[in-house]
């Protein structure tokens, strides 16, 4: 599809499929995807590697902070995918397992940890055409996003297509466990006093709940058609924008 010169913020709660969504999206636009949460999950496996973060999720924030000074985390290609590294360590893996999942939140509510990610996340932002998904891209890191959309799902679809992922993975879960996870993360991270997740009021907001892959690609392809004057739209019944699901704005 031809694409403007744009920003793509896709925000949402926990497991809504923002990551897929977002990759999905800037393939077809040929645009750079920046999957935000890796990059707190790779600031907490640090953490939790060098003993910055105990069991009980008490954090030591001197370590920490000394962590970042000198943490390495980029993004390479492998094949299709964008995997993350710190330094020259391959970490997607652990990264996506539940127990980092359980420490991620409060490590992610650490002003210098947010000002570190943000920093990864402008320089890929600079040169625009990037599709970015987290929480608080809309909001507080590109709060000039050209589109910006907020994710939501019904929490026991969501827990059950995250532990499904998990097992696909060969982490043996319960499902109880994934839903307390992601209703706990969600809670941490709207109530958190630094950049908390919010809906932005220019977000368009995508219920997939009841919505395939190839629904939620159609839907933002319209979006994008209509929108962006340099996508024309491919017939005249194209010319207005579609309504989100649950008709919010
Ligand atoms: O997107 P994902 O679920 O992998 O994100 C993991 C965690 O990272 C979230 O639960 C949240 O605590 C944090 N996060 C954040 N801001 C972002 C992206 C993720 O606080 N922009």
């Amino acid at each position: 599809m031809d694409a403007p010169d744009i920003i793509i913020a896709i925000d949402g709660f926990s497991s809504t499929g923002k990551s897929s969504f977002a990759k999905l999206v800037a393939k077809d636009l040929g645009f750079l995807y920046l999957d935000s949460g890796a990059l707190y999950r790779g600031v907490t496996l640090a953490a939790m590697e060098a003993g910055a973060i105990d069991e009980n999720r008490n954090i030591d924030l001197p370590a920490l902070e000394k962590i970042l000074c000198g943490l390495d985390l980029h993004f390479e290609r492998q094949g299709d995918a964008c995997v993350l590294y710190s330094g020259s360590r391959c970490i997607e893996k652990e990264i996506r397992t539940l127990a980092v999942s359980d420490k991620v939140s409060p490590v992610s509510a650490v002003g210098s940890v947010r000002n570190f990610v943000d920093g990864i996340l402008h320089r890929a932002g600079e040169s625009r055409r990037v599709v970015m998904d987290g929480r608080d891209i809309g909001t507080s890191v590109f709060p000039d996003a050209e589109l910006k959309i907020f994710m939501t799902a019904d929490p026991q679809v969501r827990a059950s297509r995250r532990a499904a992922e998990l097992k696909a993975k060969g982490e043996n879960v319960d499902i109880g466990e994934v839903l307390r996870n992601l209703q706990e993360r969600d809670y941490i991270d709207s109530h958190r006093e630094v950049s908390p997740l919010t809906k932005a009021e220019d977000a368009i907001v995508l219920d997939n709940s009841d919505m395939t892959f190839g629904d939620q690609m159609e839907w933002i392809r319209e979006i994008i058609r209509t929108r962006f004057s340099s996508a024309a739209p491919e017939s005249p019944e194209a010319a207005s924008e579609p309504q989100a699901k649950d008709g919010a704005r």
